[in-house]
C-alpha cells in the first residue's frame, strides 16, 4: 500500500467527525464523543471533533458537553447539504494540515461514503462497522469487526498508516450525559472550496416516515415465529410505548421493509426492554439486541439459542402468550391502552 500522506509520528489525537443533517447532530456523533473520551482519558490524549456544514458553529458546545476538547468548524455555503465531493474536499485538507493520529466516524449512509472516500485520499485504511474499540498500550485503536457471517470476531489495527480509520454503527456506544460545565475551544478552518469542487446538486430532500427504533426505550420484535401476522406484536408494541422490530426473515419473505430491521445488517438497538416473539436468536440477530436492558424471549423451541440472551424465557406459542399479555397490560391500564 502507498505510504499515507503523513508520517504516524507526526499524528496526534483521537477525531470525531461531527455528522449534522440541518443544523442537528446526529445521534452517533455524540456516541462516538463519549467513547473518544473515555479512550482519551487514560493516555491523556486530546479529543477534537471535526464539523462541517454552514453555519453549524451553535453545535460546538453540544460536542464539547459530550467530550470533545476542541471542534474544529470548517463552514462554508457549498457545505449547506452534504455532497461527496465538498465534505471529502474540505475533510482531507483539514486532516492533512492537522494530521489526527484516530478518526472515528459513524456509518451512517454519509458517514460510510465519507469514511471511504478519505481514506483513499489519504491513503490509509478503513475498518468498517465496528462493534467495538479498544486502545492498545502502544497506541494502536484494534476496531472490533464481525467476519464470515458473524462466525468470527476479528480485530483489526492500522499500525503504519494515519490517521487510524474506523466507523461505528449508530447504537453500539451510548452517548454520554451532557455536560454542560465542560470548557473546550471552537476554531473556525478557514474552507477553499469553489463550486466546481461540488459535481452534485442536490434539489430536494425526502425524509422517510419509518421510525428510529435505535433510540426506542421498548422493542417487541418478530420473527418467522409470526408468520407474518404482526398484530399482535404492533398492539403489545403500542401499549408499552414502544416501537416494533424484526429479524431478516421477515424481510426476505416480504412480510415487511428493511426499516425496522435489527441485527449485523439491520439496526444495533439498545432498548431497557426487548420482547423477542419467534426468533431463533442467530448471532447476525442478537448482535443487535444485546445491549437491551432487560430481554423477554418467547420461543417454542426451549432449545432456541435466544434463550441464552434472554433474562425471562417462555417457552410457549406466541400466538398463545402475547393476547392474555395483551389483556392483563389493557387491564392494569385501566382498560386504555394504546399511546
Ligand atoms: C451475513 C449475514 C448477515 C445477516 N444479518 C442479519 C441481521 O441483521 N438480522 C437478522 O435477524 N438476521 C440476519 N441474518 C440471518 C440470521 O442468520 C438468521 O437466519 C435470522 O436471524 C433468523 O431469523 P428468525 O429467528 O426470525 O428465523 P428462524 O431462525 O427460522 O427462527 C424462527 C424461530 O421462531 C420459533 N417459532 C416458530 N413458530 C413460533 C411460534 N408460533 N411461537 C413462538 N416461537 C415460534 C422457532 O422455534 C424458531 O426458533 C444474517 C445472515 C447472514 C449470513
Amino acid at each position: 500500500m502507498a505510504k499515507s500522506l503523513y508520517d504516524p509520528k507526526e499524528a496526534r489525537g483521537i477525531w470525531v467527525y461531527l455528522e449534522q443533517d440541518r443544523g442537528k447532530l446526529e445521534s452517533v456523533s455524540l456516541e462516538l464523543l463519549g467513547k473518544a473520551r473515555e479512550l482519551a482519558n487514560p493516555a491523556k490524549l486530546k479529543v477534537t471533533g471535526l464539523l462541517l456544514g454552514d453555519r453549524v458553529d451553535g453545535l460546538a458546545k453540544e460536542a464539547i458537553a459530550a467530550g470533545a476538547n476542541e471542534v474544529l468548524v470548517a463552514e462554508h455555503r457549498l457545505l449547506r447539504q452534504y455532497t461527496t465531493d465538498g465534505y471529502t474536499k474540505v475533510a482531507t485538507q483539514i486532516i492533512v494540515e492537522r494530521k489526527p493520529d484516530i478518526l472515528l466516524l459513524g456509518a451512517t449512509p454519509n458517514g460510510r461514503d465519507l469514511a471511504g472516500r478519505i481514506a483513499v485520499r489519504v491513503r490509509t485504511g478503513l475498518t468498517a462497522d465496528c462493534t467495538d474499540l479498544a486502545l492498545g498500550q502502544d497506541g494502536l485503536l484494534s476496531g472490533e469487526v464481525t467476519g464470515f457471517g458473524g462466525g468470527i470476531l476479528a480485530y483489526i489495527k492500522c499500525p503504519n498508516h494515519r490517521p487510524q480509520m474506523f466507523t461505528v454503527r449508530p447504537g453500539v456506544f451510548s452517548a454520554p450525559a451532557p455536560k454542560t460545565s465542560r470548557k473546550g475551544k471552537v476554531t473556525s478552518v478557514p474552507v477553499e472550496l469553489s463550486k466546481n469542487d461540488v459535481r452534485v446538486q442536490v434539489l430536494e430532500h425526502v425524509l422517510g416516515e419509518g421510525v428510529d427504533i435505535t433510540r426506542a426505550d421498548v422493542i417487541v420484535a418478530a420473527g418467522r415465529g409470526c408468520r407474518g401476522d404482526f398484530s399482535q406484536v404492533r398492539e403489545l408494541a403500542g401499549l408499552l410505548g414502544g416501537e416494533v422490530g424484526w429479524s431478516r426473515v421477515p424481510v426476505d419473505e416480504g412480510w415487511v421493509s428493511r426499516d425496522c430491521m435489527i441485527g449485523q445488517t439491520g439496526y444495533v438497538t439498545r432498548p431497557k426492554l426487548a420482547i423477542i416473539c419467534g426468533i431463533s436468536g442467530a448471532f447476525q440477530f442478537t448482535v443487535g439486541i444485546e445491549k437491551a436492558e432487560t430481554i423477554v424471549a418467547i420461543n417454542s423451541d426451549e432449545e432456541a439459542p435466544i434463550f441464552e440472551q434472554a433474562d425471562y424465557c417462555v417457552v410457549d406459542d406466541m400466538f398463545r402468550v402475547l393476547p392474555p399479555l395483551i389483556g392483563a397490560i389493557k387491564t392494569a391500564q385501566g382498560g386504555n391502552g394504546g399511546r
